[in-house]
């Protein structure tokens, strides 16, 4: 029996407005057949407007008939990729589902622990290799709701990065398949099963991933594109065409360019079709994480010639997947959801051109002044340097010997973040021992750090960097990971039947769309959730996209280039 969906009226309407469609009074909306979260990696919230004129295809489509909040903003301090996938499909904040990077330090082992490979599974398709699995995931995810609520529903995930495919289908999903760098095709776990599916093995039998070895081409012609190929502060080589190697290294080099996506969606098409996604009455969840986007933007920043054919072919991809849902689930019996992990912090080369300090700090820049304070802090604490040595993961870590004393450590760290508080380039340094306790600091950014905060796994000394700093930088290319705006706002569209198309500037947070999306899906999130079904939000009137000008918004540079 088809089940009705009364709470999907409630979420997400505007009242009345004249550019609001809403449902035919007397017809019940019913739960979509399949959900499809489309979550594309490094996508700041910027990138719906900034090639707006040219997207003519699918984001043209999430931009013009979906809900578009304009103001999502991840709530978490260390803006990894692991961790977003985690809060997006948790509703917790890292602090809650124990992702707060994509690794973390590991005191009882002593060494990096990665956020989703685990020993104790092996790789299907090599079994000589260590699979990966949610084992570090603290919590349940929207597609445990999905299934605990109809055991029938399908969950899936797919994304090039093992992470990302992993994390995003939560704890017991039926499947999760991510890329295998060294053969170019798409691999899982004994976690999730005994033997690929066969659409899965024939889908690399066709071998589609060999398509793209005659390299990357701009999309469109010189004229279309309104980035430099060439901006300061690109990786070499920065300019079209990119050529891939002939040998197997290419399967790592499409990886960054669209085409490591591309395949991405190909797979997933695959999928939908191999499991009949969408095709009963109980409703599927299927999670396609675009992770090449990250890589180009990490190459070349955010506004480059890269990233703007990346995003108009990006537009074509998803205009094809959508058709493909039309087709195979029928119109009005899907719903998509598209956001993003992180956002990037644009070239510091730019920055300065535009006129806002920014500057490149490398590893031995900040290790060295961070050594030093370790040596006098235990000069002065009288503790064997022998004991403790420096590491870095997601902060500063005391790497000590479990002779060490508890209070000793304690006084190690307060002593070490006097002395990096000292240095312009850092803002504030946030110890575990503040952290750990509930008592208020009254810190800019507190809450946030707070949110990324594991006692178990973070850091000993917790870094904010100068805003449009890139720490721990090379001589070329940007990153992520900050509490700053620019990697915090991302897009949060919701496309589908009975989705009314509109723009909302009424700030909300990542943690409320997989309680939104349960909702959407006729299912009772877990309580006491960090995140809320977002309902009812303030009528706005037509908004435009804002060129942001408070503090918290300043994302930096241009989003768009120059004509
Ligand atoms: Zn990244």
């Amino acid at each position: 029996m088809k089940r009705v969906v009364a709470t999907i009226a409630a979420t997400l309407m505007l009242g009345s407005s004249a550019c609001t469609p809403r449902p035919h009074p007397g017809v019940e909306p019913v739960a979509p057949r399949l959900v499809v979260l489309i979550i594309v990696d490094q996508m700041r919230a910027d990138r719906l407007a900034a090639f707006a004129d040219r997207y003519e295809s699918g984001l043209a489509r999430l931009r013009d008939e979906g809900t578009v909040f304009e103001n999502a903003h991840h709530a978490h301090a260390m803006t990894w990729t692991a961790a977003g996938i985690a809060t997006l499909t948790s509703g917790v904040h890292p602090s809650r589902s124990g992702i707060i990077g994509n690794h973390w330090w590991d005191r009882g082992q002593r060494a990096r622990v990665d956020a989703v490979t685990d020993p104790g599974t092996r790789r299907l398709d090599r079994p000589d290799l260590p699979g990966a699995s949610p084992s570090h995931l603290r919590v349940t995810a929207l597609g445990d709701w999905l299934k605990r609520m109809n055991p029938s529903s399908q969950v899936w995930s797919v994304a090039i990065k093992d992470r990302a495919a992993v994390l995003a289908g939560g704890r017991h999903p039926d499947g999760a398949f991510w890329y295998d760098f060294e053969r170019g095709r798409f691999v899982t776990s004994s976690y999730y099963m005994d033997e690929e599916p066969a659409w899965a093995l024939a889908f690399d039998s066709a071998r589609s991933v060999e398509a793209f070895r005659g390299g990357w081409h701009l999309l469109r012609d010189e004229n279309g594109y309104t980035c430099s190929d060439a901006a300061a502060g690109e990786d070499e080589p920065s300019t079209f065409p990119h050529l891939f190697s002939n040998g197997d290294a290419y399967y790592r080099e499409i990886f960054n360019s669209p085409f490591g996506d591309r395949f991405t969606f190909d797979f997933a098409t695959a999928l939908i079709d191999g499991q009949r996604l969408g095709t009963d009455d109980a409703s599927d969840l299927l999670i396609v994480g675009a992770s090449s986007g990250d890589e180009v933007g990490h190459s070349y920043g955010p506004v480059s010639r890269e990233v703007e054919d990346y995003y108009l072919r990006l537009d074509l991809m998803l205009g094809e997947f959508f058709d493909h849902l039309d087709t195979a689930v029928g119109r009005g019996g899907w719903l998509v959801a598209l956001s993003s992990d992180h956002g990037v912090l644009p070239l510091p080369e730019q920055t300065r051109l535009a006129g806002t300090p920014a500057e490149r700090h490398s590893w031995g820049s900040l290790h060295d002044p961070a050594q030093s304070a370790l040596a006098a802090a235990l000069n002065d604490e009288r503790v064997d340097p022998g004991l403790v040595r420096l590491a870095y993961d997601n902060g500063w870590v005391l790497d000590a010997d479990p002779d060490v004393a508890p209070e000793r450590l304690t006084a190690l760290r307060s002593r070490m973040a006097a002395s990096l508080r000292d240095d312009p380039r850092i803002e504030d340094v946030f110890t575990w021992d503040e952290l750990v306790s509930d008592t208020p600091l009254g810190r800019p950014y507190e809450a946030e750090f707070r949110r990324s905060f594991d006692a178990e796994r973070s850091a000993d000394l917790m870094l904010r960097f100068r805003e449009f700093d890139l720490a721990f930088a090379g001589a070329s290319g940007t990153n992520h990971g900050s509490a700053y705006a620019y990697d915090t706002h991302v897009p949060m569209v919701f496309l589908g039947a009975g989705i009314p198309a509109q723009r909302i500037e009424s700030p909300i947070r990542t943690v409320d769309l997989a309680p939104t999306l349960a909702s959407y899906l006729g299912i009772e999130p877990p309580a006491a959730l960090d995140g809320k079904i977002i309902r009812y939000p303030q009528p706005t009137g037509r908004s435009q996209h804002q060129s942001f000008g408070n503090q918290r918004n300043r994302t930096g540079t241009n989003p768009a280039c120059p004509k």
